[in-house]
């Protein structure tokens, strides 16, 4: 390895040994030289005028001319193909023999192939560095002076001018189009870069407009994922562009990881297949110099370089390398971005600029790349969020708002328990439930439905402090009672349980946790409460939606259904017995001599006793009965699946016990009677209002025939005929 500003040298200190080789070698080397001068030295002598004047000592001198400009072109041919820089000393090498090969052919023809000279003098001196032309003019000018000089004045002045003015206008020319070709060259580049930069400044214009809203957005969001595309290949570009211009065998953008110990291809153009794509460390090698200093490194050499790290074993030779850090503003080193060659062409001061500037541009897209992700990880995140709180909205039922809750709240966090608690007043004392939860309890229990009284647990001081609980640090979560002792949840690292508020009440909790640490970032957390804050409106909306559907479905004093209700589940329940072929049965009962308790106790104390039978009615009822209060203080109910026989059986067991029962009032212990009547579907009518009827005419014949008994249709119509 040797820096690139000294050229590769064959020979270190120790290298040089006095061989007879070494001194052929070195005598070798000499050729070029000797030729021209033994060249000029003889055309001073005044040979080299005429063909037919040749000597043998002419032959000699040619000779060891033509060798010497075959061995400064073989030198010149070999430098190129090697990327080798040419020195001075080739280029006068190879110019001197030319010309003293020219002059020679001057010579011979008489001078009259003179303007051989003018073209060769343009060509060098175009081709050539500026100090290699001016000397070789010089030389042009001296060799012509030994043929014109001392009798031709008048020719040597015509033909310097002449030389001069040749090579002036040819190098004039030639540099001019070589100038515009460089120009072209970089100003592709130039325009590549930036159209790169125009499309991350549209990126970021769109990105950070504000139109999510508006009308149009099909068009707009199509738009904007078609500069995503773009932007995200940004990196890609800049790279393209450095192995277009630098004529690279690899670029790559290598990025180091959070801790600065390992380097990570992060994108490259290579013709090899054996770029590091794997972690690999960045204290080693080149880049390990270049990381440590922050400043860019260039290198060639023949044998390839020692420290290149960013192939795998097996990766090709390194002849040539360049490498900057792609640097941050605030001089913050992120990576490395590095171009080599396999030829051993060294990189330039240029090539390494282009470089740095490419550096910015990889940067740029990486910042641009990381705030898209960010920007469109927000965009799903709030398309969810939104798409969560119209679900939210939506749920009309409490079952559905619960679901919708939970649902919600997934659809925001990562959570791997969720539930949502809901807390009442019972006797004057706090009592939580848990409605609805998802996730596994550490007991593998489903706790929905269970009831906890108000205790020291997080989800009671949420509802008691209005405010959301715990902190972000769950350190001791396992030892954290979120409900209550007997429901434990283990193995969360994350939670955070939110109040249901809904103006100044609280309706309950919303609990959410994780299995992973720290799980929720700041936006989520936000999201979760606003989440809390939704699913309190649509709990609050709800349980008012259920109220009145039973304030509109129910019976104010007793509870039980109210007449509309009795008679459109009875036209339900008369429709599937129909339907089915099976039997249905009504019974009305009426309280015995009630306007007396009213009279004698007063009206307060008779609602109490309504009370009281409504709720030996329902007791002795079976879930599938419906029970409802018939008007005053007659009840009905309809029973399906029931025969006349069942339902004088249960009419009878009614009767019994509101007879047997002692009424608690104000006024005292009281008791009281029920007359009842049962008709039956099929048997005693088609029609609910037949039966009706029917049922009432039994409970006033059972009136009338002493009170306190249940008689049915078949009783009824065998008295009426007995
Ligand atoms: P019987 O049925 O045995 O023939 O005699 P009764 O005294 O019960 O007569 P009836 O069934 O006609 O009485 C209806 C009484 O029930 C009239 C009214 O004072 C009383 N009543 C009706 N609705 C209510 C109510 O909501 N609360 C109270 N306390 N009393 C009611
Ligand atoms: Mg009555
Ligand atoms: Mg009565």
């Amino acid at each position: 390895m040797t820096p690139a500003t000294s050229l590769p040298r064959a020979k270190s200190p120790r290298a040089v040994a006095f061989t007879p080789a070494r001194w052929a070698q070195s005598v070798v080397r000499l050729l070029p030289a000797v030729a021209v001068l033994s060249t000029f030295a003889f055309l001073a002598r005044g040979r080299f005028r005429a063909l037919s004047s040749l000597e043998w000592a002419d032959g000699g001198v040619v000779l060891v001319l033509v060798l010497g400009l075959a061995m400064a072109t073989a030198r010149r041919v070999r430098r190129s193909m090697l990327h080798v820089p040419v020195s001075l000393r080739d280029e006068l090498e190879l110019g001197g023999t030319s010309l003293a090969v020219a002059f020679v052919v001057v010579g011979l023809s008489g001078e009259v192939l003179f303007p051989v000279v003018y073209l060769l003098m343009a060509f060098l001196v175009s081709f050539l560095s500026r100090t290699a032309g001016a000397t070789l003019l010089g030389m042009a000018v001296l060799f012509d002076a030994v043929l014109t000089l001392p009798d031709r004045w008048g020719t040597f002045l015509a033909r310097l001018v002449f030389v001069a003015l040749f090579a002036a206008l040819y190098h004039l020319v030639l540099s001019a189009r070589l100038a515009a070709a460089r120009t072209a060259e970089a100003d592709a580049v130039k325009k590549r870069l930036e159209e790169v930069e125009e499309r991350a400044r549209t990126f970021r214009l769109v990105s950070s407009g504000t139109h999510d809203s508006m009308p149009g957005v099909k068009d707009h969001e199509k738009w904007l994922l078609a500069s995503v595309k773009e932007i995200e290949g940004a990196t890609g570009s800049a790279l393209e562009v450095a192995e277009v211009a630098l004529k690279a065998h690899t670029v790559g953008a290598f990025l180091l990881a959070s801790d600065d110990r390992s380097l990570k291809l992060h994108d490259c153009r290579s013709a090899s297949e054996h770029v590091q794509r794997e972690r690999f460390a960045a204290g080693e090698g080149i880049f390990g110099a270049l990381l440590k200093r922050g400043v860019p490194v260039r290198m060639n050499g023949q044998g390839g370089l020692k420290g290149v790290t960013h192939y795998e074993p097996g990766g090709p030779t390194v002849r040539a390398l360049v490498a900057v850090p792609i640097l941050e503003g605030t001089g913050l080193v992120r990576g490395v971005l590095v171009a080599d060659r396999i030829e051993n062409h060294p990189f330039t001061e240029e090539d390494e600029k282009l470089l740095s500037t490419i550096a910015g541009e990889v940067l740029r897209a990486i910042e641009v790349e990381r705030v898209m992700g960010y920007i469109r990880r927000s965009r799903d995140e709030k398309d969810r969020f939104f798409r969560a709180i119209e679900e939210l909205n939506r749920a009309g039922q409490p079952e559905q708002v619960f679901l919708a809750v939970l649902e919600s709240a997934r659809q925001v966090a990562q959570l791997d328990f969720c539930a949502v608690t809901l807390v009442n007043e019972v006797n004057g004392a706090r009592q939580h439930r848990i409605v609805r939860m998802s996730g596994v309890t550490s007991a593998g229990r489903a706790l929905e439905g269970q009831s906890f009284p108000d205790n020291n647990g997080l989800v009671a001081n949420v509802v008691r402090y209005g405010a959301p609980l715990p902190g972000r640090d769950v350190g001791a979560m396992d030892r954290q009672i979120i409900f209550d002792d007997d429901t434990q949840i283990r193995g969360l690292q994350s939670l955070k349980i939110f109040p249901l508020v809904a103006g100044n009440r609280i309706l309950g909790t919303l609990v959410s946790g994780s299995r992973k640490k720290a799980a929720f970032d700041d936006d989520e957390l936000r999201m979760l409460e606003v989440i809390a804050i939704q699913a309190a409106q649509a709990v609050l909306r709800a349980q008012l939606f259920e109220q009145m559907e039973r304030m509109a479905t129910t019976d104010g004093l007793t509870g039980l259904l109210n007449h509309r209700t009795f008679q459109t589940r009875f036209d339900e329940a008369m429709a599937t017995a129909k339907r089915y072929g099976r039997k249905v049965s009504v019974v009305l009962t009426d309280v015995d001599h009630f306007k007396s308790v009213n009279d004698t106790y007063g009206h307060p104390t008779g609602d109490q006793v309504l009370k009281g039978v409504a709720r030996i009615l329902k007791e002795t009822a079976r879930d599938t009965d419906v029970v409802a209060r018939y008007g005053g203080e007659e009840f009905c109910l309809v029973m399906p699946e029931t025969d006349m026989k069942g339902a004088h059986v249960i009419a009878e067991r009614i009767r019994d016990r509101v007879m047997k029962e002692v009424f608690q009032t104000e006024q005292g212990p009281l008791k009281v009677t029920l007359s009842l009547g049962v008709a039956t579907f099929p048997e005693h009518g088609d029609q609910k209002q037949t039966l009706i009827d029917l049922a009432d005419q039994c409970l006033y014949f059972a009136k009338r025939h002493g009170r306190n008994q249940s008689v049915t249709v078949d009783k009824l119509q065998s008295q009426k005929t007995g």
